[in-house]
């Protein structure tokens, strides 16, 4: 029994048509969904608020909730207030976003701080930090991509992940593999 994507894509039942009811909270639920009785699956860092809530159609979500109603056999993404609203289990939700947000603020001092940094002689920037014992470095490519490597005393340059746009995409990916356990 696959979960339907429910309210995905536009403009097959534009939000602007739909009858809308205020909650209490402020929001807007679309009426033609239940408007209880969901359940909170998890919340999804988007890093860039750029979804649009399946349920009132606020398009700057970063934070996507992830909610389910067992009797439909829906699903929808939301933002935190109509989260809330829709599943009554706002704090669970809360307790996941605020776990998001300090995992992001983590994740950006990790990009910025404690990196050295130099030039190759062929003009290749490459990049390492020390966690654990072990040597995280991070290196140019000719063909303009970065890659990320690992060196530890007896072991020479172990090749961990490859064809990262950029420095930060590959230090982010170190990042995840030492520290993010949030599952995203
Ligand atoms: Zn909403």
């Amino acid at each position: 029994m696959a979960n339907q994507q429910f309210g995905a894509g536009r403009p097959s039942s534009p939000l602007e048509q739909i009858v809308k009811t205020k909650t209490k909270d402020g929001s807007n639920i679309r009426q033609d969904i239940p408007q209880t009785g969901w359940t909170f699956i998890e919340c999804v860092d988007h890093i860039t608020a750029d979804h649009r809530c399946d349920a009132c159609g606020y398009p700057k979500v970063r934070f996507v909730h992830k909610v389910a109603s067992p009797n439909s056999q829906l699903t929808l993404l939301v933002g935190f207030i109509c989260g809330g609203q829709l599943t009554g289990q706002s704090d669970t939700a809360r307790i996941q976003e605020y776990e998001l947000r300090r995992m992001a603020r983590r994740r950006a001092r990790f990009l910025t701080r404690g990196w050295s940094a130099a030039q190759k002689d062929d003009g290749l920037y490459f990049a390492w930090r020390t966690e654990d014992a072990a040597t995280f470095w991070l290196k140019e490519q000719p063909s303009g991509t970065w890659s990320l490597h690992r060196s530890v005393r007896g072991i020479r340059d172990e090749l961990l992940s490859t064809g990262h746009i950029n420095r930060d995409a590959a230090a982010g990916v170190l990042f995840q593999l030492l520290f993010d356990h949030t599952g995203h």
